[in-house]
């Protein structure tokens, strides 16, 4: 039996819950929003994200813990496929009957997520499945498909879809009315009390011109308030948003710097790695604080998201990493 993952209630009702991921205190949120009110079902809630499946049961035991059953969950909206934000959603749909809400781009990964497990596989190796549970595929029925610049009813309230890709193709962010905004990935990351942001960025779909839209986008909103996955809510959504946009930059500049400069692959990493360890301790970061930023995406990753990127998009600035390692 699992224990019950911890939960924060916020100033809307809306509750954080921690799935404690791989016994992390903090480091990947699935956001509870009750029904209430004459358009919304007491007693119902949806949810913002899934979590990975291997959290599944302390998430339902945390459900209960707040008094709701999860059997009475009626959508689950999920900003991006990525296995610490949808990998139960599958489960979640076909266990309590839920309606799962993703864009259009998402939904077949969903739905068959042969493709995204070959590509996690590629990042995760054989600990794939210790890490993030098994992932069940979503059956088509459940599936709720929207678009950007939609609006949706959700337990009588009118949430916006804002498309927000450049962490990923088919990334949203969902809305709520008092510009509450769910960012998934799309504000990176960043932990209560501190206010490094640290950029996320996963191969294979980093697309930084786009990300840049994407902060345009959510800047134009006037958010009172984001909720990051990872982790928690913030009420400086302007300052917050405009660091996550420098800190992004800096280190995609950073790495393409040291590649024309001719590192390694290799000494990449671990540059990257001691670069953003600085970041963290310059804010006054302890140990223990910078390993919970490292356990949420760790240097090998970046680099391999941003060399990527560089590849792809940029192919006359990208000179590719020397070869020194064999
Ligand atoms: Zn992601």
């Amino acid at each position: 039996m699992a224990a019950a993952a911890p939960a924060l209630t916020l100033s809307d009702g809306a509750s954080l819950l921690d799935t404690l991921h791989a016994g992390l205190r903090g480091t990947i949120g699935v956001y509870l929003v009750p029904q209430a009110g004459d358009a919304g079902r007491a007693g119902r809630f949806d949810l913002v994200e899934a979590g990975p499946q291997v959290d599944l049961e302390a998430l339902e035991a945390a459900t209960r813990g707040l008094g709701l059953d999860p059997g009475a969950v009626e959508r689950v909206l999920v900003t991006h496929i990525h296995l610490d934000h949808a990998g139960a959603a599958g489960a979640w749909a076909a266990r309590h009957g839920a309606k799962v809400v993703v864009l259009a781009a998402g939904a077949e990964h969903l739905v068959d997520p042969s493709r995204l497990l070959a590509s996690a596989r590629r990042i995760y190796g054989d600990a794939l499945e210790r890490i993030w549970g098994p992932v069940t595929p979503l059956d088509p029925s459940a599936l709720e498909v929207v678009a950007g610049g939609q609006e949706l009813l959700v337990g009588g309230r009118r949430v916006r879809v804002v498309a927000t890709p450049g962490h990923a193709r088919h990334h949203a962010t969902f809305v709520w009315p008092g510009g509450v905004a769910y960012t998934g990935d799309a504000a990176g990351i960043r932990f209560p009390g501190w206010p490094v942001v640290r950029p996320a960025l996963p191969p294979p779909e980093l697309d930084l011109e786009a990300w840049d839209a994407t902060f345009a986008r959510l800047g134009a909103l006037d958010l009172a308030e984001l909720r990051l996955t990872h982790f928690g809510a913030y009420h400086d959504a302007a300052a917050h948003l405009q660091r996550a946009r420098e800190r992004t930059h800096a280190w995609a500049d950073s790495l393409l710097a040291w590649a024309v400069a001719g590192c390694t692959r290799a000494e990449a990493r671990a540059r990257l790695d001691a670069y953003a360890r600085d970041e963290l301790r310059d804010a006054g970061a302890d140990e223990a604080t910078i390993a919970r930023y490292l356990a949420t995406s760790d240097a090998a990753m970046s680099v391999s998201g941003l060399e990527r990127y560089w590849a792809k998009q940029h192919p006359e600035r990208w000179p590719g990493f020397e070869d020194r390692d064999g």
